[in-house]
């Protein structure tokens, strides 16, 4: 069965391909979008977008949108384990951009932007329930072949489909699994009392004995006694990975041991995470960049291109700058195999730095470098550990890599 032939065929309705549907509108060109699950639930914990990707969510008319639901965030600051204080600095409008930082639940940015594809582009523009299975090109038209029983026919076809990617597993059949960082994480959403202000995103200790990274993502309400909703990860170094997925429960008593007796002035760390009613476990894991996207009529996008650790707030953000950018492309050349060839000469580039660079120096590895200069040990002034300077430089160099610098995003024009 075929419906009418759009332009754009999207495989996959999570962000990135949201994103790409709702720019495509913008810019008069046709899409549909196919999404392997029969309905939306409400999964994930936190993500947070910086203010590269809150240039895109504004200019597509969503930052109100988000901003009533989430938490733009002031500052982030690093602590040891014990609780010493490292490093911190603005974020977002706090720190002179002209867009902010918005810490989110992933439920939550979903839903705003499904709602506006369906305002949008129709009811059913979102197709449910049609999980891509193959997909066939000839010299004039691709073709999608759902796991239902339909086909669709379009001009191009984007592979927005995630980090378990069918598309790519058709393009790259030897891939093997992605591959482990050597990192797990825990991952859950708790209503606590506001700290530091209530903006403020913190990350502590070091993964050798258990790092965290702590944000709330929701205001408090009357309802929830003026608590937020806080979302944390735990990140520990262990020989094995966890199962891989995103739906996947953990235990407390699988992580608590390295978390026990983290008790800030500001946050009682332990408590918090032990009133989290449902944790989530998944192992830190990436894929090696690949040398091309594109085939023929064919490309990818988001994590089915570059799954990247998530150690610097960008695998969202750089699935919503790609939708962008190939929306741009596809405007100036048509749903045509040069616009994805346009695509990928940019975008796979500046994602593999992202990948890369996330392996190695993110913004993190400030964390890192204390927990290794000092031995693990209490300081007596952060400056004999390490420089003010120094801490500044690792922040600001991963702004440039991962293309969120305030002056270039302030002086590049519109991708679209
Ligand atoms: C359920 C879930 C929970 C997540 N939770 C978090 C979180 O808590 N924190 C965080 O930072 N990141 C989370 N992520 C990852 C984060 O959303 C992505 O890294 C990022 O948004 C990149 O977006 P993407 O569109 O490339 O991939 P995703 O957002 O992963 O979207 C991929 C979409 O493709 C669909 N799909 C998969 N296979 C097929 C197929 N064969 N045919 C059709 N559709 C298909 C999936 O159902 C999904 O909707 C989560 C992703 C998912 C799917």
């Amino acid at each position: 069965m075929t419906a009418s032939t759009p332009d754009v065929l999207i495989v996959g309705g999570g962000i990135g391909g949201l994103a790409l549907a709702l720019s495509c509108h913008q810019a008069g060109i046709s899409c549909r979008v196919f999404e392997a699950a029969a309905e939306v639930l409400p999964l994930g914990v936190g993500i947070n977008l910086l203010p590269h990707a809150m240039r895109e969510l504004s200019e597509l008319g969503l930052a109100e949108a988000l901003a009533t639901r989430g938490i733009e965030t002031r500052e982030l600051a690093f602590y040891s384990r014990d609780g010493q204080f490292i490093f911190k600095e603005p974020r977002g409008r706090y720190a002179g951009y002209d867009w902010p930082q918005l810490s989110v639940h992933r439920a939550d940015l979903h839903r705003v932007m499904l709602e506006a594809v369906r305002e949008r582009l129709g009811a059913d523009a979102v197709r449910l329930g049609h999980r891509c299975i193959r997909v066939d090109q000839n010299p004039s038209r691709v073709t999608l072949h759902f796991d239902n029983g339909h086909f669709q026919h379009g001009n191009v076809a984007i592979g927005c489909d995630g980090i378990h990617s069918a598309v790519r597993l058709q393009l790259f059949p030897d891939q093997g699994p992605p591959q482990y960082s050597g990192v797990n994480m825990w991952r859950g959403v708790a209503r606590w009392p506001a700290f530091l202000g209530g903006a403020t995103m913190i990350s502590t200790g070091w993964m050798t004995v258990g790092k965290t990274v702590i944000y709330p993502i929701r205001p408090g309400t009357p309802e929830t006694d003026g608590k937020q909703l806080i979302n944390w990860v735990a990140e520990i170094e262990q020989p094995e990975a966890v199962r891989q997925d995103w739906t996947g429960r953990g235990r407390l008593a699988d992580m608590m041991p390295a978390f026990a007796g983290l008790t800030f002035d500001f946050l009682d760390i332990t408590a918090m995470i032990e009133s989290t009613e449902e944790i989530l476990e998944y192992p830190m894991v990436d894929r090696d960049p690949l040398e091309r996207w594109s085939f023929g009529r064919l490309t990818l996008l988001g994590d089915a291109a570059h799954p990247m650790y998530p150690r610097g707030s960008n695998g969202a953000g750089q699935a919503i700058v790609d939708a962008r950018f190939l929306t741009g492309r596809i405007r100036e050349h048509g749903a045509t195999p040069e616009a994805l060839l346009a695509y990928e000469a940019v975008r796979n580039p500046a994602t593999a730095r992202v990948v890369l660079t996330n392996r190695t120096d993110p913004p993190d590895s400030i964390l890192r470098e204390v927990w290794q200069r000092s031995g693990g040990k209490r300081f007596e002034r952060i400056e004999d550990v390490i420089s003010a300077e120094e801490l500044q430089a690792i922040s600001d160099r991963y702004k440039k890599i991962a293309g969120f610098d305030r002056e270039t995003l302030r002086a590049r024009p519109s991708f679209v």
